[in-house]
């Protein structure tokens, strides 16, 4: 096969990553998380703040980006997390990073969230960079009223289902700065697959029915972004119990695309928009010159033991996917060939916000 017979793509960018580093790089570190990036033809992954010790510090986000520099393989960028006690924080790191995430799903056990105390944490950070939420359910209402009083761009991760969507559409319907992101696992896996995986099943928002999912596909020209929400752990951690939630994606995501494609549910131009204009847009991300994937359309067994990820693992194993990723060029270098990751540890750039 010649380069000429595949389909070229401008890098993909995942908004949603778990790499682990530092803290957890038994399950995943910078080296290995955006070489399984790579693979899978995402040049550009921004890494979420929920390490071992959270990022909510600049002290702890300095030490971040200090492992992340020698390591990284791909473009990486970061965000920055709070729990509502390191609003005084703000300020020091808004240059540094893409926007600040926020866990909202603390309803169990009957805890209401108090809507005044997230809106004292919006109105603290920049109005120039967007907040993140990982919000279920009825709690995505009470985000959407925030946004309301406080007009800050929101990302709403992970949609799983019609409650949690619907808000989403409302906000956006009435002119919202609201923008929505559903997962791979969402969109291909359902309930039934969760009972057949198991513990490995095991994901927060949590696997839906076949409906909840048609819903997701029937509004998907209105969702943004398709995000991995790449959370590695190691099989035996699954197995254990001691790691219940989150599923390796960076490697799968675009093949279980693909084989949308094939099937006559997706476009290329949407694996376009949903893994490039969209998530750029959200970031203010411009496009790098001359960085490029090249992707065979044909289909292939998914395969957990063949993934670069440390968990060598995958909910979708044994899944026929459509296509997968032969080349990435990098700004005009070849980082990524024949299934072997070529750029040097360091050779990817540490990603800063424009404004
Ligand atoms: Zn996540």
């Amino acid at each position: 096969m010649t380069d000429s017979d595949l389909i070229k793509l401008r890098g993909l960018v995942d908004l949603h990553v778990h790499l682990r580093d530092p803290g957890q790089t038994h399950k995943e570190n910078f080296f290995t998380g955006t070489r399984a990036a790579l693979a899978g033809g995402f040049t550009t992954v921004i890494d979420m703040p929920n390490n071992a010790r959270p990022i909510t510090t600049k002290v702890a986000l300095d030490q971040k980006i200090k492992s992340a520099e020698r390591q990284i393989v791909a473009d990486t960028g970061f965000y920055f997390g709070s729990l509502g006690d390191n609003l005084e924080e703000f300020v020091k790191v808004s240059d540094q990073v893409f926007g600040l995430k926020l866990y909202l799903n603390v309803t169990t056990g009957g805890y209401l969230l108090d809507k005044s105390y997230l809106e004292k944490i919006y109105r603290a950070w920049p109005m120039n960079k967007p907040i993140l939420v990982h919000a279920e359910a009825d709690v995505v209402g009470l985000v959407m009223q925030v946004v309301e009083a406080t007009g800050h761009p929101t990302h709403v991760c992970h949609i799983s289902s019609r409650a949690e969507l619907e808000p989403v559409l409302l906000a956006k319907k009435s002119g919202l700065p609201v923008t929505g992101g559903v997962t791979p696992h969402h969109l291909f896996l359902t309930d039934t697959d969760s009972q057949r995986l198991g513990v490995f099943g095991g994901v927060k928002p949590s696997l839906k029915s076949a409906s909840e999912q048609a819903f997701l596909w029937e509004h998907l020209d209105d969702i943004d972004v398709v995000e991995s929400d790449h959370a590695p752990h190691t099989s035996q951690e699954k197995e254990d119990g001691s790691a219940p939630y989150g599923m390796p994606g960076l490697e799968t995501t675009l093949p279980m695309l693909l084989g949308a494609v094939r099937d006559g549910r997706l476009e290329l131009p949407d694996i376009e928009r949903l893994c490039g204009a969209g998530p750029r847009k959200i970031l203010g991300l411009p496009e790098e010159d001359d960085t490029y994937i090249l992707v065979e359309q044909a289909d292939f067994t998914i395969s957990g033991s063949k993934l670069m990820t440390k968990a060598k693992w995958t909910p979708f194993e044994g899944m026929t996917a459509g296509g997968r990723v032969r080349k990435v060029v990098i700004r005009g270098t070849t980082a990524f060939e024949n299934g072997e990751v070529v750029a040097k540890p360091g050779s990817g750039r540490l990603l800063r916000p424009v404004t």
